[in-house]
């Protein structure tokens, strides 16, 4: 199994360096961002886990941060506030976070956090995988579980990468123009060009054709934009 890939958001140093040390003695893998600007495009072009937020940024606030990411992303969050703050508010629908820790907190608890909330998303996806997953042409993807693998090896793919390559999976032999792609995958902005599709495209055959050298599932259409083939 792949390791899971946890995102510590966190300004304060000292604190930081305990979440890291910790997540990583139990056999995760560790990012980590000291201020909120960057969560959002590292989350979108990154696959993790799940995250830990601090509610209190120097920038951006947490349930901001929060609020954005669930406009795309059912990515697991726990928040780390202080005392008194909007705790209610954060787990609500709004914010849509899936646990809270209160400073001071002991690492311990943090981590047996990370452990359930990861356990509750993991088997909540079980459950449902008939209905969510995909086969086609060596593709298996699980949509609840943003995972998909090829001739049995797993796809690393980012948010955008994996809703694309959905998009072609659900519509085998069907040409589509990079602005439907866009709109597709984007539905979230608008802030965004056509070329940042040719990118993802990109990107994802060559994580495709890290697997299989030969492998040309995704076809430039001329004048048009892609289509997926089988294979
Ligand atoms: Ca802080």
């Amino acid at each position: 199994m792949n390791k899971q890939k946890i995102l510590i958001v966190e300004d304060e140093a000292h604190i930081a360096e305990v979440l890291i040390a910790y997540c990583q003695n139990n056999g995760y893998l560790v990012e980590h961002l000291s201020s909120g600007k960057e969560v959002i495009s590292f989350v979108e072009e990154n696959s993790v886990d799940l995250i830990l937020l601090d509610l209190m940024l120097p920038d951006i606030d947490g349930l901001e941060i929060c609020k954005k990411i669930r406009k795309f992303s059912q990515l697991p969050i726990i928040m780390i506030t202080a005392k008194g703050e909007e705790i209610d508010k954060l787990l609500g629908l709004e914010f849509g976070a899936d646990d809270y820790i209160c400073k001071p907190f002991s690492p311990r608890e943090v981590m047996a956090r990370v452990k359930t909330v990861l356990r509750r998303v993991t088997n909540n996806n079980t459950e449902l995988d008939a209905a969510n997953s995909i086969k086609h042409s060596e593709f298996e993807m699980t949509i609840n579980e943003f995972e998909v693998t090829f001739k049995g090896q797993f796809l690393d793919l980012t948010p955008r990468e994996f809703l694309i390559l959905r998009l072609f999976l659900e519509n085998s032999g069907r040409v589509f123009s990079r602005d439907e792609i866009l709109v597709y995958a984007y539905s979230d902005t608008l802030d965004i060009s056509d070329r940042n599709i040719d990118t993802h495209i990109k990107n994802i055959r060559k994580k495709i054709n890290q697997i299989a050298e030969e492998a040309e599932p995704i076809r430039s259409v001329y004048g048009i934009g892609y289509k997926f083939n089988k294979l």
